[in-house]
């Protein structure tokens, strides 16, 4: 019955001080009992924006809630599959407020229906009661199309293309797939093992893999398109080169981009010594390398260092939340000035108070420093999160934009200056999330199957 009283659902979640020393996931799912609960909360209204406006892959939410709402789940879950290689990763850490939830009619009056927690809970329930994906019989249809780079674009371009007849490899710089998923996002948000499973769901659809081949590097894309047969090529190799902090001390052992320090421990499952850790930046990255920080078995005190405030952060505010019930301090208009050290290594940070102007034509509020407002925080490690860029010397022949370098492209059909060659994901639009990778590499996959055709 729908019951436009009903609230929402809540996730029940690891106490904050009991997790903020573990790696275990944060957040534990729902029940079925509360899923279906959740699901009675949707509408069912005419237009459905959810999924229309809100879904960069135009998930079939409405249909998947319904069938969860009668207890069909694995129903729910080949309705989802029918648009997502992902749900089990979309679930946990698509923004979801930002899109499908921003859009529910439902949000306009109240709360918006928990699409993003019915997502994962569907594909969960599907891995615990289901075997894996059988490998399946497509007939090929004789052409060849490359991808580079397993994160969220290439997986979905390589799988869509696989679905459609074409033969697909895969080629991944690392040894893993996944890409951000894989070495940016901690486990307490992201479990390896239900990446995993999803990731590997592309051998059931036969798409090779080839992992430690970089373009560039072990091949280029004259070798790709002139010597090895393919007939076009998938370019999703990220934004992964991380912008630096260019303050006097930044070369000190203990400064580290978040890239580098998420990877180590996503990939060497190394965790970090340090004991003051000043995270520089307000966006995800940041969120994630402070959780983090603060999970390292030495580590006493953890800092966010931003130059403007609370307001303008532009984090999740959810991860906001987290972070700062984890016990993480926050340091609002305040700036990095200088890293201090000795013997080379970092001692502390130098920082300034900064204040916010007036407005500019765009509306943008900037920090400037305030006088005589200088001060040391005492800190033994410095993560840089002030943004990525992408590296595309490796596209030879590709056009990409002036100073950041992202791989230009028609918006349409994200074809690039090279015929053949499609490029999508943050490679293009630089960071930005998932799921609009995931829409970049679906759309683009439709636009080699024509351009083939
Ligand atoms: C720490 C962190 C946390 C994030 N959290 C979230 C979140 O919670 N929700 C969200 O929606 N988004 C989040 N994002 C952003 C999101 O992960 C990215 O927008 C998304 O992964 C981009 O997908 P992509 O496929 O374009 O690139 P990537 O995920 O970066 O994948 C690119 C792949 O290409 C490979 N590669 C690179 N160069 C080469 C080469 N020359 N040859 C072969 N392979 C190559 C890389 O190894 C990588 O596997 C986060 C990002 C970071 C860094």
């Amino acid at each position: 019955m729908i019951n436009m009283t009903r609230s929402k659902t809540k996730m029940p979640e690891q106490d904050p001080q009991i997790r903020n020393k573990n790696f275990d996931e944060v957040t534990t799912g729902y029940t079925e009992e509360m899923a279906i609960h959740e699901a009675m909360r949707c509408l069912k209204c005419r237009k459905h924006p959810c999924m229309t406006e809100g879904c960069p892959v135009h998930n079939h939410i409405p249909d998947f809630i319904a069938k969860v709402t009668e207890g069909e789940f694995e129903e729910a879950y080949q309705i989802l599959k029918q648009t997502t290689t992902l749900p089990a990763v979309c679930g946990r850490v698509c923004p979801q407020y930002l899109q499908c939830e921003g859009s529910c009619v439902r949000a306009k009056k109240g709360k918006p229906v928990a699409i993003g927690a019915l997502e994962r809970f569907v594909a969960d329930w599907h891995r615990h009661h289901k075997d894996k994906d059988a490998p399946r019989d497509i007939k090929l249809n004789g052409y060849k199309v490359a991808v580079i780079g397993s994160g969220p674009a290439g997986i979905t371009c390589a799988g869509d293309l696989a679905d459609m007849g074409y033969e697909v490899t895969i080629f991944e710089r690392e040894d893993i797939l996944g890409g951000v998923l894989a070495y940016g996002i901690p486990e307490f948000r992201l479990p390896k093992e239900i990446l995993e499973l999803e990731v590997y769901s592309l051998n059931s659809k036969g798409v090779h893999i080839e992992t430690g081949k970089a373009l560039g590097k072990d091949f280029t894309l004259d070798d790709l398109l002139e010597k090895q047969g393919f007939h076009a090529v998938f370019i999703g190799n990220g934004a992964g080169k991380p912008t630096k902090l260019g303050i006097p001390g930044a070369e000190l052992e203990g400064v580290v981009s978040a890239a580098d320090y998420l990877s180590k421990i996503n990939l060497e499952n190394t965790l970090p010594e340090s004991r003051k850790i000043a995270i520089i930046g307000g966006g995800n990255v940041a969120m994630d390398a402070c959780r983090a920080a603060m999970r390292g078995p030495k580590a006493e005190k953890v800092y966010v260092v931003y130059r403007r405030s609370l307001l303008e952060m532009p984090a999740d505010p959810t991860e906001i939340q987290e972070a700062m019930d984890e016990g993480i301090e926050f340091m609002y208009l305040t700036g990095p000035l200088e890293v201090l050290g000795e013997n080379g290594k970092v001692t502390g940070l130098k920082c300034q108070k900064m204040f916010l102007s007036d407005p500019d034509e765009s509306g943008r509020r900037s920090p400037v420093p305030l006088k005589d407002s200088e001060f040391v925080l005492d800190v033994d490690c410095i993560i840089e999160a002030i943004g990525n860029g992408s590296d595309n010397a490796c596209a030879d022949g590709v056009k990409t934009s002036e100073g950041k370098g992202y791989i230009t492209v028609d918006d349409d059909t994200f074809a690039t200056s090279r015929k053949g060659v499609y490029a999508g994901g943050d490679t293009v639009t630089g960071p930005k999330t998932v799921i609009s990778a995931m829409g970049a590499g679906k759309k683009a996959a439709i636009a080699i199957s024509e351009y083939l055709k």
